[in-house]
């Protein structure tokens, strides 16, 4: 498994979604939060050249996600993931299983980031396995620092390595 940054599938943009598109942003944030979501940010970047798919994403708060969803991946926004996620419902799922909203928050969009990633390797969304292989990118990350082993070898095909 390599640690080897990869050369970028999507090296930049090739869409122009915009959040309110099909999103109620939340307006209520403040700015201590939108600075957290910010770090979150910068500390999931990390992963990106490791992934070697997109170049970079972008989150935001919305509201009105379905009870109990923290986070979604914009369908169709592959070469530059768009990630909707609620902040009341990370605050919930924080509290839930006691980890800290940076971790939770960060975890969130790394898993999206998986919905991304099986956009972009052709992997079927809709399948019982989808849900289990977006959250073992997040737990791996976590929990081990490095890219999920099945993963690593998707990626690898990807690359052709
Ligand atoms: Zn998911």
């Amino acid at each position: 498994m390599s640690n080897t940054p990869y050369d970028y599938l999507y090296p930049e943009r090739g869409h122009d979604f915009s959040f309110d598109w099909e999103y109620t942003v939340d307006e209520r944030v403040t700015q201590d939060q939108a600075e957290l979501l910010r770090t979150c940010e910068e500390n999931v970047r990390e992963i990106l050249p490791l992934l070697g798919v997109f170049r970079d994403f972008t989150c935001t708060y919305v509201t009105g996600l379905r009870r109990g969803i923290v986070g979604c991946y914009v369908d169709g926004t592959v070469s530059h993931p768009y990630i909707a996620i609620s902040r009341r419902a990370i605050e919930r799922a924080a509290a839930e299983y006691d980890v800290d909203i940076d971790v939770a928050t960060e975890s969130t969009i790394i898993h999206e980031l998986g919905h991304a990633l099986q956009e972009a390797l052709g992997i079927d969304r809709e399948s019982p396995e989808a849900e289990e292989q977006a959250e073992s990118l997040s737990l791996f990350w976590y929990n081990h620092g490095i890219i999920a082993p099945e993963w690593a070898n998707l990626l690898a095909l990807a690359h052709g390595k």
